[in-house]
């Protein structure tokens, strides 16, 4: 259709957080005709948010670390549902890929020795995280978009994609042909013809009220995956962070780092209280410390003592708060209290910690060297994702590869802190090369948008502005899907709860049928939440229906109907895939890929 703005490239990459730069640079270094195209401004995705570090077996601070142990720390932490070949990827190439960012210009902490310095971090049986100060994520950033700018990589800033392109229209088979996108500012639409498309969109967090993710974060790239016929793995797995601030009500939910507890904060009720121990699970009392002296020991001598109870892996710590907080020992303001002011110099943590130091500071008038801060849990990471090839993050679908957090399968139940980082760079890397590979092998047998799908993907993106009796204001939605979610498929899930949820939510998508979006395609905030309540809605009827189904609790998913892990869903994953009609989705059981032996003696 004339009129419309058209590009077209070898691999286009939807995102451009440390997953959608490295995997751009890797198809860029392959010879690829590269794009990227992100929602927001370059620099503003969540990587940037990113503040402990990331996780790398390089062995500087402790020699007897290898991938060996970084593989088991992150299927330990997983509840053993990681596609095993990811974690063993994953924790083989991850010190390489730091290295590499260090080639690239960046400037990490150092050991005395000279070394990039690794802190600890929960779940981690070594110090094992790289890091600068608590701003890893600004500076990974800053790096790889440093790199993808000089080595003339194009990007598309502030512009949405709405849809994915195929080569037979309506279709959930065939092949990627391109996306379908419109610049935030003009309104105006853009299609993109490439014949690799790599999602690298982040999470969904946005689905839930208390959230320590951005605006962004809407879950497109699981929708936009689904809806061309991929499916998604392990969506009921959603991490709660345990430590987000509670107060003021404007900052709910802001991430407090585990780097807090990493150098020596510890977790106390109002009763004063150090809580955690009541908590250690069977599963990790080999491991933890079950008294206060042994676990302050630990921080200097590691070999002779076991790590503090406030390092469990994530969602051990979040359901702890979350209990004491029900029982009535929390904070003023529904939190429970995170102390590192009594346990350290105020000079250690404003080195250690700069970024928490004026957060609180500023946002809620708290000196953290002199009092307690007051955190909760708080909706962090979807552990489930787009289903991939483990070598080559190849979807379902030929053409799409999908990486980073939008990608399912390689944290399992449970993502460890810093395996995001590394996630992002080492599966980054392999999507881009085989997103170029891939399209180089297709010669001239490119396959052809059909414009038939670009025609209604442009319908589809106008409809808010033509619903009929359209009275509903997308707002008002958004709120009520975040409270849904919040209270209904949160920390703690129940059969009835989750049933409701799903009506609600059905409830909602027949109230989104009816918005109405008043003015023009200019920057129009209501409209572009319009378009994204649509993978909102989606997205969070996958992570409801998988919640319901997992009768067990297992890593971030807890039942208070089915409180034990289930050895018997302990062998499959759930998978998920669009339904017939395309409005809803269709759910099934699937094995589990078997881990080869010598894998798996790693563990006895
Ligand atoms: P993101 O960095 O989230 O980037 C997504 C990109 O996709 C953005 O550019 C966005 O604009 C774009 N996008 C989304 N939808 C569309 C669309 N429809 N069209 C076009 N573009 C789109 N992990 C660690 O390992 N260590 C840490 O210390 C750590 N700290 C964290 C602290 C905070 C506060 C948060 C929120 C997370 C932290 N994490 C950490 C997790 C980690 O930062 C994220 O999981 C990771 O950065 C995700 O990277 P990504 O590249 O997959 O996506």
């Amino acid at each position: 259709p004339g009129g419309l703005e058209r590009h077209s490239y070898d691999v286009v990459v939807v995102g451009a957080g440390g997953a959608g730069l490295r995997a751009a640079i890797a198809a860029h270094d392959a010879g690829a005709r590269t794009a990227i195209v992100c929602k927001s401004l370059l620099g503003k995705a969540h990587t940037v948010m990113a503040e402990g570090g990331i996780a790398a077996a390089m062995g500087n601070r402790w020699p007897e670390d290898n991938w060996q142990v970084h593989f088991r720390d992150t299927m330990r932490g997983g509840k053993m549902l990681n596609n095993w070949r990811m974690a063993q990827l994953h924790a083989q190439e991850a010190p390489e890929r730091v290295l590499e960012l260090e080639d690239w210009g960046a400037l990490f902490d150092r050991t005395e020795d000279g070394l990039i310095s690794q802190r600890d971090f929960g779940g981690h049986r070594y110090a094992r995280l790289a890091h600068v100060g608590d701003r890893t994520g600004l500076e990974m950033i800053r790096t790889l978009q440093q790199r993808a700018v000089a080595l003339g990589i194009d990007v598309f800033m502030e512009c949405t994609v709405t849809e994915l392109l195929k080569d037979v229209s309506g279709s959930t088979t065939g092949r990627v042909s391109g996306a379908f996108a419109y610049w935030r500012e003009t309104g105006r639409f853009v299609v993109f013809e490439a014949p690799a498309v790599v999602l690298a969109t982040g999470g969904i967090g946005k689905s839930f009220r208390v959230t320590s993710n951005s605006w962004e974060y809407t879950g497109d790239g699981h929708a936009l995956a689904l809806r061309a016929g991929a499916s998604l793995v392990n969506m009921e797995f959603v991490q709660f962070h345990p430590t987000g601030m509670v107060w003021p009500p404007s900052v709910k939910g802001l991430l407090v780092t585990e780097s807090v507890r990493g150098d020596g904060g510890i977790l106390k009720n109002s009763e004063g209280k150090r809580f955690m121990f009541d908590y250690i699970p069977e599963f990790f009392k080999a491991e933890t410390a079950d008294n206060e002296a042994e676990a302050d020991r630990w921080y200097e001598d590691k070999k002779n003592n076991r790590r503090p109870p406030e390092l469990l892996p994530r969602d051990e710590v979040a359901r702890a708060i979350n209990s004491e907080i029900k029982a009535g020992r929390g904070s003023p303001h529904g939190g429970i209290y995170l102390d590192i002011a009594s346990r350290r110099s105020p000079e250690f943590i404003r080195k250690r910690l700069p970024s928490m130091y004026h957060q609180f500071k500023e946002l809620a008038d708290v000196d953290i060297t002199a009092e307690a801060m007051e955190i909760g849990p708080t909706c962090h990471y979807v552990m489930g994702g787009i289903e991939v090839d483990a070598d080559t993050e190849l979807s379902a679908i030929e053409g799409l590869y999908a990486v980073g957090e939008c990608s399912g399968g390689m944290h399992g139940s449970n993502r460890l802190g810093g395996n995001s980082l590394s996630d992002l760079l080492v599966f980054g890397r392999r999507a881009g090369e085989s997103a170029a590979s891939y399209s180089h092998g297709l010669g001239g047998g490119r396959p052809a948008v059909s414009e038939a799908d670009v025609k209604i993907a442009q319908a589809t993106a106008l409809a808010p502005f033509e619903m009929e009796g359209g009275a509903e204001n997308p707002y008002a939605i958004q709120q009520d899907l975040q409270q849904t979610m919040n209270d209904l498929v949160g920390i703690i899930r129940t059969a009835p709860e989750l049933q409701r949820s799903l009506e609600e939510i059905e409830r909602l998508k027949e109230r989104a049928r009816h918005l109405v979006v008043e003015g023009h395609r200019q920057y129009n905030p209501g409209w572009h939440l319009a378009l994204d309540l649509r993978n909102m809605l989606l997205v969070s009827e996958c992570i409801a229906k998988a919640a319901l189904e997992r009768q067990e609790s297992r890593g971030g998913h807890t039942r208070d109907d089915f409180p034990q892990a289930d050895p018997d869903w302990g062998t499959k994953n759930l998978v998920l895939r669009i339904d017939a009609e395309g409005t809803g989705v269709d759910l099934s059981h699937q094995p589990l890929p078997v881990m080869p032996d010598e894998l798996k003696s790693l563990f006895e």
